[in-house]
């Protein structure tokens, strides 16, 4: 049968049912998917140093057989693993320390490729960086001829790299007489990038490491594209659906609340206040973001467009992602709008039945005007009298098409999600580009600094004496563990165990637990007990990280922080330095604190934290699958492609602004080809 990009795998030369059923594993279900199926990273081996040549302080490629391997131990315990390799010209070891487990995968008689540097230990040794079987025992095949850059496939079970790399190969040439060019002329013109077809073949089979990254930056610039062509449509379109609320200023509670206010507005308060007035002053429905560390008062903000909503007769939601944050949120608001004599109305799923339906009776009539919950309020059985403004807080946990359906609803409200999680300003248009953005960076005055120390394992009863100390004077202490109980395998102190060790060696302190496996409602309720103070000390696994506010709580000790990103380490934090007095945040190191951790402890700075975590983990764990809804990127990397991604929105906007819905013929393939890539967008481009 002749082959196209549609044709299965399973119908490929060289790949049956059983491989199809590894390749699906890999999300390679079609020829095309194959072609799509991009290396993720290249071994050199265009410059293969003989093993007689290898030189002591040099850094070199080699090809050899194994001849004889094993793990030997130092005197040092730690666990060596060595092989020896031959070629034409002589032998050299290879030394892997602490990797004995490479034992179980590499045999004597296959043909390695080892890349690292060469050391003098007992005669030349080369230290592997990188290795890749090139042929089993007995096999001639792989061995690579020079010249060669040999690309690295993700691989699976039933599936190795070198089975993937083979397959490729064969069909790479049929596979590439496939592919069409879909840019217009007009936008590959201006980019110093290879055509489709080209960039598929420099990226399976290049000639040189340039090549390579030539092939997969413009790969990389239509999935930039896709993308980008679907946040422009969708933030046009979210502005075009007009809700027919323009608020007009009245200046009345609004003005009273600024009155009432004990502190004034920062100026990042003000700006994004002029921001989002200015949005739902106008005839367009607002779509806006507000994006502000925790602690820069994101919602006073809130509360002054709730206001504006509400002073024009409409009401205002404010949805917080649990109960306890939801309470946390009606408190607060409740305290801010005493003066006001307005008195917040609250829906939780924990109210009694008569309690829910007496607070739904109040929106439906439109007796209360602005309402604070859990996402119990988006629920049918809930209807607004008319809702004016909806407030989304810690947004992050809803993707992009999410936030589409709300803007799709019927009498749609205008829209305000509020985000504490910083992220660099090159990910906010992959992130946030359907959106307006508003950002806080500035911490308003007066509330107490966070000192951040690194100190190793040795120091652990002292840091424990100091948190004993400041509960002792009053405070409250946060311990944070990366794990929920022991195990096995690694050894790290569980949650589980450092609670009762601390409540053994502080019998006359309430200690308390919470972590992921347990109940929500038990979560809530030690949460609730920490917060009132009975809780001096709670040890906690992550699951604090989100917007819990505890003034007294001064003190946190991490366990394990090189466990945690910098972002994660950054939310953590946050959870101190809530009130008036100075906090400190102890990261408790087992070994030598790492650099990182250093550079963590000099700045608060969430945005600059943001760009530090996104060099060192790539954007894989920022914009991860969970939270990006089916929007992440896969050839694509930022922040060392900003440039592709910034040329990639201009052409999307140029392109959207000339055909929006690319209907056009020209457009056609590009449209199918967006779409294809995100198929939850397929309704953005429906015509009209
Ligand atoms: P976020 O939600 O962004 O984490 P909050 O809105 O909870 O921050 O505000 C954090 C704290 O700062 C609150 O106690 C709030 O009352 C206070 N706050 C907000 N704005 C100001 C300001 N301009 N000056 C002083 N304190 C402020
Ligand atoms: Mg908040």
């Amino acid at each position: 049968m002749s082959v196209d990009l549609t044709t299965p795998v399973r119908f490929l030369k060289g790949i049956g049912d059983r491989r199809a059923e590894a390749f699906a594993r890999l999300g390679v279900h079609t020829a095309g998917d194959l072609l799509r199926h991009l290396p993720h990273r290249y071994l050199d081996a265009s410059t293969v140093t003989p093993l007689a040549r290898a030189k002591v302080g040099d850094e070199v490629a080699c090809v050899g057989r194994v001849i004889a391997k094993g793990v030997m131990p130092t005197r040092r315990g730690l666990r060596i693993f060595r092989a020896v390799l031959r070629d034409a010209s002589g032998m050299l070891e290879c030394a892997w320390p602490g990797q004995s487990f490479l034992d179980r995968t590499i045999e004597v008689g296959q043909t390695l490729l080892v890349s690292g540097p060469v050391r003098f230990y007992h005669g030349r040794q080369l230290v592997p960086r990188e290795f890749l079987v090139l042929a089993d025992a007995g096999s001639e095949d792989g061995a690579p001829e020079a010249g060669m850059i040999l690309p690295v496939y993700p691989a699976t079970e039933g599936l190795s790299h070198r089975q993937i790399r083979a397959l490729v190969d064969r069909h790479l040439d049929t596979l590439t007489g496939q592919v069409r060019e879909v840019l217009p002329p007009a936008v590959l013109g201006g980019l110093d990038l290879p055509g489709a077809a080209e960039a598929y073949r420099a990226a399976h089979r290049p000639r040189s490491l340039a090549e390579a990254e030539a092939g997969r930056r413009r790969l990389a610039f239509d999935e930039l594209l896709d993308q980008q062509l679907m946040l422009v449509r969708a933030r046009t379109l979210a502005k075009r659906q007009r809700a027919g609320v323009a608020f007009t200023l009245r200046k009345d509670l609004t003005s009273r609340l600024r009155a009432a206010l004990p502190w004034p507005l920062t100026d990042d308060q003000k700006r994004a206040l002029r921001e989002i007035t200015a949005d739902m002053t106008a005839p367009e429905r607002m779509h806006r973001l507000l994006l502000g560390d925790v602690g820069t008062g994101k919602t006073v903000v809130a509360l002054f467009a709730m206001l504006l909503a509400v002073e024009n007769d409409f009401q205002a939601a404010l949805m917080a992602p649990t109960e306890l944050l939801a309470e946390q949120h009606a408190a607060t608001l409740a305290g801010l709008l005493a003066p006001l004599g307005i008195l917040p109305e609250v829906l939780l799923g924990r109210q009694s039945a008569a309690e829910k339906k007496a607070a739904r009776a109040r929106l439906a009539d439109g007796r209360s005007r602005l309402v604070v919950g859990t996402h119990a309020l988006f629920q049918e059985s809930v209807a607004f009298h008319r809702l004016g403004l909806a407030v989304i807080d810690e947004q992050h946990r809803f993707g992009v098409e999410q936030r589409a359906a709300l803007v799709g609803k019927g009498s749609a409200p205008d829209v305000l999600l509020l985000s504490a999680t910083p992220i660099p300003r090159s990910l906010a248009l992959t992130r946030y580009g359907d959106l307006d953005v508003s950002i806080l960076r500035e911490r308003p005055p007066g509330r107490g600094a966070i000192r951040t120390a690194v100190r190793t394992a040795g120091q652990r009863e002292r840091v424990l004496d100091f948190v004993r100390e400041t509960v002792t004077g009053g405070g409250q202490a946060y311990v944070v563990l990366p794990v929920i109980e022991e195990s096995e395998k690694a050894d790290l102190r569980a949650a589980t165990t450092m609670a009762e060790a601390l409540q053994v060696r502080w019998p006359d302190l309430a200690v308390g637990l919470v972590h992921g496996r347990l109940k929500p409602e038990e979560r809530d309720d030690v949460m609730r007990r920490f917060r009132a103070g009975e809780v001096k000390v709670l040890v906690a696994t992550t699951v604090i990280e989100v917007g819990i506010d505890v003034p007294s709580a001064t003190v946190m000790v991490i366990e394990h922080p090189e466990r945690f990103g910098l972002a994660q380490l950054h939310q953590l934090r946050g959870r101190i330095g809530r009130g008036a007095g100075e906090s400190h945040c102890i990261l408790l190191s087992d070994g030598r604190p790492p650099d990182r951790l250093r550079a963590f402890a000099r700045t608060t700075d969430g945005f600059e934290i943001a760009e530090l975590d996104l060099r060192e983990r790539g954007m894989g764990d920022l914009i991860g699958a969970r939270q990006s809804g089916g929007w992440e990127l896969r050839v694509a990397r930022l922040p060392e492609d900003e440039d592709l991604l910034q040329a990639a929105h201009r052409a999307a906007a140029g392109l959207l602004a000339a055909d929006p819905a690319l209907q056009r013929a020209e457009h056609r393939a590009l449209r199918e080809r967006a779409v294809g890539r995100f198929p939850r967008a397929v309704d953005l481009f429906r015509t009209g």
